[in-house]
C-alpha cells in the first residue's frame, strides 16, 4: 500500500480540507466584483482545484492547462503547450491553480502566457510554496501552506506518476528514491 512508502506526513487531509476553507471564503471577497476563471496545471493541481472549489460560494468556472518546461541557460525556460485552455480568457481575472511552487520558472512563463491571451488580470494560487526554491522572482497571491525544502508527495503530487492519489501531503522514504 501506498502509506508504507511515506516516512512522514506534513500537512493531513483534514489541515487541507481547512486551509481551503478559508482560501474559497477569501476568494470570494477578494473576486466579489468579477469572479475568476481557475486554471488549473495538469495534473497536480486536480485534488487541490476540486477541494478548493467546493468552498467558493461565487460563479465561477474551470479549466485546464498542461504544460511542460525545459530548464536551459536562460532565466526563464521555455514552456510548451501539451493542453491549451477550452475558453477564450480576454477580459477575464484568471487564478491559476497549481501544486508547488518551487524555482517560479513555469507559473512565470504560464502567467505571461496568459497575459498574452487577453486576462486582464493573472494571480497564482497555490497548495505548497518552497519559498527556498525561488529562482524567478514570482510571488504567489495565495498559498495554503509553506512547504519545507524537501521533496514532497501526495495530494496531487508525484514521484514518477505514483503517489498523486494519497490524501495528504508528505515525504517519501528515501531508499524509494535511491533506487
Ligand atoms: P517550478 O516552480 O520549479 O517551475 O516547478 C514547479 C513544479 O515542479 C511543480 O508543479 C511540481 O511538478 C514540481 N515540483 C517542485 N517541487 C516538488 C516537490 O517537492 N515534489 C513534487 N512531487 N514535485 C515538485
Amino acid at each position: 500500500m501506498l502509506n508504507q512508502d511515506v516516512e512522514k506526513v506534513i500537512f493531513t487531509e483534514e489541515q487541507i480540507r481547512n486551509r481551503c476553507e478559508e482560501l474559497g471564503k477569501q476568494i470570494d471577497s477578494d473576486y466579489a466584483d468579477q469572479p475568476p476563471i481557475l486554471v488549473g496545471l495538469l495534473k497536480g493541481s486536480i485534488p487541490f482545484m476540486v477541494e478548493l472549489m467546493k468552498h467558493i460560494s461565487s460563479k465561477i468556472q474551470i479549466d485546464f492547462m498542461d504544460v511542460t518546461s525545459y530548464s536551459g541557460t536562460r532565466s526563464v525556460g521555455d514552456v510548451k503547450i501539451l493542453k491549451d485552455l477550452d475558453r477564450s480568457i480576454i477580459g477575464e481575472n484568471v487564478l491559476i491553480v497549481e501544486d508547488i511552487v518551487d524555482t517560479g520558472k513555469t507559473l512565470a512563463k504560464v502567467k505571461e502566457m496568459l497575459y498574452s491571451k487577453g486576462a486582464k488580470d493573472v494571480k497564482i494560487i497555490a497548495l505548497l510554496d518552497k519559498e527556498e526554491g525561488r529562482l524567478i522572482d514570482i510571488k504567489s497571491d495565495y498559498v495554503a501552506f509553506k512547504c519545507p525544502n524537501e521533496f514532497v508527495i501526495g495530494f496531487g503530487l508525484d514521484y514518477n506518476q505514483d503517489y498523486r492519489n494519497l490524501p495528504y501531503v508528505g515525504v517519501l522514504k528515501e531508499e524509494l528514491y535511491k533506487e
